[in-house]
Parts: C-alpha cells; structure tokens; sequence
C-alpha cells in the first residue's frame, strides 16, 4: 500500500520502477584502456576517501561532475565521493568531516595541505524517492527508510547522463548506467528518464543543461533542449538564493558569455536575468557586458579570482548611468549618483536574493569611479589605500577598453599605485599642468553611441 502512494506520488514509470530496484540493473564496466583518465588529474584527497572507506568494507566512488571532467581531460574544480556508507559511518572513518544538512544528510571531508583546504563531499547513494525534495516535506515519515538506496538508484536520480558515471580510483574502473561515455563521445547533453519530468521536479536542471553546454560546447540533445522552451517560466518556483547561486555559478563558470547566449536561445533569460534582454538591445549596454564576460571568462579560465560584486556591477553599471542622469536633473553629481545607486539596487533586490556583501560591494565599485576622476590633494594617497581600490580600477580599466574613460586616465592610476613617493607627486604634478591647460572637466561618464562600430558575430547572436 505504502508502496504504491510512493509510486503514485513520484509518478515512476514501469521500467524506471524495475531499474529502482538496482536488480536487474546492470552498468557498463569501462576499462582505463577506453577511458584513458589521466590520474595524476584526479585529487589525492579524494583517492584517500575512497580508499579508506573501500578499506572499511563499503563501496566508493568518485562521481559526478568530476567524472565528466576527468573523462574529457579536465581537472576537475571539487570532488564529489558516492558511497554505500551511511553519514554517521563516514563521519567516523575520519576525523575532519562533518555532517551537513537536516532531511538529506551528507558528510564534509577537509584536508588542510600547503595551497587552500580541500573538501570533499561525501553523500551516501540516494534511493529515488530522495530526489523530489519539495514533494518529500508532506510525506516525510512514510519516505524516511526510503532514504538510502543502491548505486543503480542513485544513478538514476541525477540529471545527465555525463553527470551519473561513477569512477573507482583504484581499480581504474568507470561504471556506467545511463551511457554517459557515448554522450561524451557524441558530445551530447542528455537528460536521465523523461525530460519534462525532470525539469517540473527540480527546474535548476534547465540552467545545469546550459551551464554543462557552455563549459562542455556540448549540444543539448533535441529531446533535453526542446521542454525548456515550454517549461522555462518554472524556474520562478525555484527560491531566490537557489536560483542566485545558479545565476553565480553561470556568471563564474568560465563560460559566462557562451551561457547568456544559452540562456537567450532556449528562453530563460526573461525569468532568470531579465537584464538580459535590456542588454541585447543596447548596442552600448552589449558592448560593456560582452567585454567584462569575456574578461571575466578569461580571469577565471587562468585560474585568477573574480568576486560576485564586480560582476553585478557590470552587468548593471548601464542601469546607473541611466538612473544617474534622471537624478541629475535635480541633484548635484554625487548625491545624484547615490540616489541612482540606491535605486538600481532596490530594483534588483525585489527579484533577485543577492546577499548585502554583493550589495556593498557593487555600491563601492560604482561611488569609487567619481573619486577615480579626482586626481588632487592626498585624495589619490588615500584612494589607494582602500580595500575595494584594485576592483574600482578594474571597473575603470574595463570603462576605458570601451572607450567610456581615456584609457591614460587608468594607466595614471596603474603607475600611481606602483611608484615610490617622489614620482607620485611628479604624477599629480602632471594632472595639474594637464588640467590648466585644457581646463577639462571629467565628471560623469557620458554614454558614448558605438554608431560606426560592427557588431561581432557574437554580439549579434545575442
Ligand atoms: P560542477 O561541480 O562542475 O559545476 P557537477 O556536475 O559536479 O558540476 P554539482 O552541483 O557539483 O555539479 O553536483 C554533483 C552531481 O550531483 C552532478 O554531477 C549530478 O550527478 C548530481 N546533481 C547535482 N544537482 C542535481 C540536480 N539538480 N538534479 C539531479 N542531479 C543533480
Ligand atoms: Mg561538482
């Protein structure tokens, strides 16, 4: 009886029933001749967890995304660890970790070595039913022994089938259910079981898809890609810090740009970034955003940090200056800047969960650009002394690649910031000669038209 609501509740069709069962379920056994993952890729870190709860009797795998990755000759950025223990047995088996997480445990490993501490997540092999966190809350009780399942099981419960290949760093031995290794040979994005299905329980899956295209250049197999378009206003149900962490994860992923241009074609972008389209039809606003993803991919692809802040302030730097000229009216400069600050702000925290830390850090990046344009007195000595002054120059140096600033206006900076006393004042010296001669007056950045430029063949696809 109890069986059968479960069935009903989760809808599984007859063969995904057989396959939950994990007996009649047998994966494709790929050798390392065929795989060819190289190991010195893969975290010694997580080739101990695996070992030692090997050693402990249970089964351990490496999963997941960093499968994938290993499997295309990428290093992986984590490690993910599947196993057959349960969260109080791993946690036992070593002395860092931790359980996390309330109704869906799973266990953090961290090692501390000579770069930054490693964690490895650690998450027992889910039975189906664990997938549908939102349906589980009512029926809660009646899913509770349910929570644990077999490996064939949990590879069921993932979304693509790239994502569900389990790797056994001692053997050598990659276990495969859903023919994730052919999808990686086709290059090929293939939702796990029926794809409508799959995005209504959980509609981040739409943005996995794009994310996992734009950083693989793999193509959204038709049948995965074509219920998004229907579907995609679903992803409003998602709650706002899940779906700005998503957003995060599309922006630093390495492959912003490519993934805007993922979230536009399949029709996310209205529900996701409404900005989005704002920006598709402003030449300028495209030209700004277009350059800082494509600096921003470039950071992240050579390895360099880049901070949530300064991306949101690109994206919405337009917005400003647009609100700043309406303040402008009645305002003077810098009030009126605050007061476009404010709005932006306020207008983009009423759809989006941004965290007050982004907030803050955006309102600097923007107030500094004023103070960037002030080259007199102890101001320049005390502008870069402060925390946020490498972010506020990048922004500017991003503004004078645009043709927004002169670009000597950001070089002075660069040098200023790097010289000994003496050719400081030599520096301000020379603003001072500069500005008696042309008497210029650089204030608030004009919107500069791009009318003769062409637009790239990227640019237009967006
Ligand atoms: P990356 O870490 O490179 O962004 P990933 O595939 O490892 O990609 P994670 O979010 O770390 O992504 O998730 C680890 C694994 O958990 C995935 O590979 C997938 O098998 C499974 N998974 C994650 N999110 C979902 C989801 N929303 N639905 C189904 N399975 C998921
Ligand atoms: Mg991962």
């Amino acid at each position: 009886m109890i069986k059968k609501i479960i069935d009903r509740i989760f809808k599984k069709s007859p063969a995904q029933k057989k396959i939950a069962h994990g007996k009649n379920f047998h994966p494709q056994k790929i050798s390392k001749k065929h795989h060819k993952i190289d190991l010195s890729l893969v975290s010694k870190n997580a080739i101990k967890v695996t070992q030692v709860l090997q050693e402990a009797g249970h089964d351990a795998y490496i999963v997941g995304g960093a499968v994938r990755d290993l499997l295309l000759g990428i290093a992986p950025k984590d490690f993910d660890v599947a196993t057959s223990a349960t969260p109080d047995q791993v946690q036992k088996l070593f002395r860092r970790s931790r359980i996390i997480g309330r109704r869906f445990q799973i266990v953090h490993v961290t090692f501390y070595g000579k770069e930054r501490p490693e964690i490895i997540e650690v998450s027992t092999f889910r039975s189906l039913s664990q997938q549908e966190e939102g349906h589980v809350s009512a029926s809660g009780r009646i899913l509770r022994d349910n929570v644990w399942g077999t490996q064939a099981e949990d590879a069921l419960r993932r979304d693509f089938t790239i994502n569900s290949m389990y790797y056994d760093p001692q053997s050598e031995i990659v276990l495969d259910y859903h023919g994730g290794i052919q999808d990686i040979e086709r290059k090929m994005i293939r939702m796990i079981g029926e794809p409508s299905q799959r995005y209504r329980e959980d509609p981040v899956r739409m943005l996995r898809a794009i994310r996992f295209s734009a950083k693989t250049r793999f193509t959204i197999e038709q049948k995965t890609a074509q219920p998004i378009t229907v579907l995609a206003s679903l992803i409003q149900d998602v709650p706002e810090a899940r779906l700005f962490d998503e957003i995060l994860k599309l922006l630093m992923s390495g492959h912003a740009w490519q993934s805007l241009l993922g979230l536009r074609q399949l029709g996310l972008s209205p529900y996701v970034l409404p900005l989005v389209n704002k920006i598709a039809a402003d030449e300028d606003r495209l030209a700004f955003v277009s350059q800082a993803l494509k600096n921003t991919d470039a950071r992240v692809q050579a390895g360099k940090s880049i901070s949530p802040g300064f991306l949101f302030a690109t994206l919405l730097w337009h917005e400003v200056i647009e609100c700043w000229a309406k303040y402008e009216a009645e305002l003077p400069t810098v009030p009126a800047l605050h007061a476009a600050i404010d709005e932006v702000l306020s207008s983009q925290r009423a759809f989006m969960g941004m965290q007050r830390r982004h907030e803050a850090d955006m309102r600097e990046i923007w107030s500094l650009q004023l103070r960037l344009d002030k080259r007199v007195g102890r101001g320049p000595y005390k502008l870069i002394e402060n925390p946020k002054f490498r972010a506020a120059y990048d922004f500017l140096l991003l503004r004078s690649q645009l043709g927004e600033k002169p670009t000597e206006l950001a070089a002075w900076w660069d040098k200023f910031a790097h010289s000994d006393e003496i050719q400081r004042q030599e520096l301000l010296k020379q603003v001072k000669e500069e500005q008696t001669l042309s008497n210029a007056n650089p204030e608030r950045p004009k919107r500069r038209r791009r009318r003769n430029t062409k637009k790239t063949p990227v640019e237009q696809k967006l």
